[in-house]
């Protein structure tokens, strides 16, 4: 349909998080294929704490007014009002995420029923095929965000391969049994395992923080990469962000990959991810 027609126009592409329109203009002009337009990228959601909500709508259409390519903006998990005044307002996507306080701990937003195209994050198939089923044209790997940590973007992420890898050599009885422990629906199990992929645009995000991190979540069979804190909360913000768009260009070119990899000033202060983690770990939630 015209909604996975649009993400697909984002493959092979970084999609970078700003919080002003200045930002979002380094973004564009590093090669970014979408912005997210926020008030506190995760580092600074996690370091504050309280309630994160939607962004506030004038942030949104400033960034909407300052750049040529799509902005998306994030809503909280079942917020289906936040994400009417978020497509109300003009942007391009919706991304319904944990990385904000979820709105609703048992339902998600039913996304059939907008117009503008939503990503969700995932941690595994079942996840993913959920969100799928809810009208979602678009899937991320849930990571951690705001860590400048990739371990669990790469869990997701190879989570998601082997048990499309295992679906694929499934007969029919066995797949509906593995839709039934998987609690996703079957017909979009089926589809998954004929297309030995995921029926939607799956990037990688949480955590990606150089461009050996996106390049790696490339060569695991992402199609792109949602770069958070990773960006403007490092040395210098535009070099990276270009670095970051060759990487993801040039994946499997480790001379590239070094080349780009050079010279690049501080990379974000990273987080570990244990039970000590500032904000405690938005994959989990719900
Ligand atoms: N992600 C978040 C942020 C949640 O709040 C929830 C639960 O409400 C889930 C994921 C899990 O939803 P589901 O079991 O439908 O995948």
């Amino acid at each position: 349909g015209v909604k996975s027609g649009l993400a697909q126009m984002l493959k092979g592409g970084v999609i970078m998080d700003v919080v002003n329109a200045e930002q979002a203009r380094i973004a564009e002009e590093a090669g970014a294929c979408a912005v997210m337009a926020l008030e506190r990228v995760p580092a600074d959601i996690r370091a504050q704490g309280g309630v994160a909500r939607m962004s506030d709508p004038k942030l949104i259409k400033e960034i909407i007014d300052a750049v040529t390519i799509p902005v998306m903006a994030k809503v909280r998990v079942g917020h289906f009002v936040e994400a009417q005044i978020v497509e109300a307002i003009g942007a391009d996507y919706i991304d319904e995420s944990e990385v904000l306080t979820p709105a609703d701990e048992q339902c998600h937003i039913h996304k059939h029923t907008f117009r503008i195209p939503f990503v969700c994050g995932a941690t595994d198939l079942g996840e993913a095929l959920r969100r799928v089923s809810e009208g979602a044209a678009m899937i991320r790997t849930k990571g951690e965000a705001g860590t400048g940590n990739v371990v669990e973007a790469v869990r997701h992420a190879r989570s998601l391969q082997s048990s499309i890898r295992l679906a694929s050599t499934m007969s029919d009885e066995e797949l509906y049994t593995f839709a039934k422990d998987l609690r996703a629906p079957y017909h979009l199990l089926k589809e998954t395992a004929r297309l030995k992929r995921l029926p939607v645009v799956t990037f990688a995000a949480g955590g990606v923080a150089t461009p050996a991190d996106a390049a790696l979540m490339m060569q695991l069979g992402c199609d792109g990469v949602f770069v958070g804190s990773g960006i403007f909360h490092s040395g210098d913000p535009a070099k990276r962000a270009r670095a970051i768009v060759q990487a993801v260009t040039h994946y499997n070119n480790p001379k590239i990959l070094a080349a780009v990899s050079e010279d690049l000033g501080d990379a974000m202060v990273g987080l570990t991810i244990d039970s000590n983690l500032q904000g405690g770990r938005f994959a989990g939630r719900g």
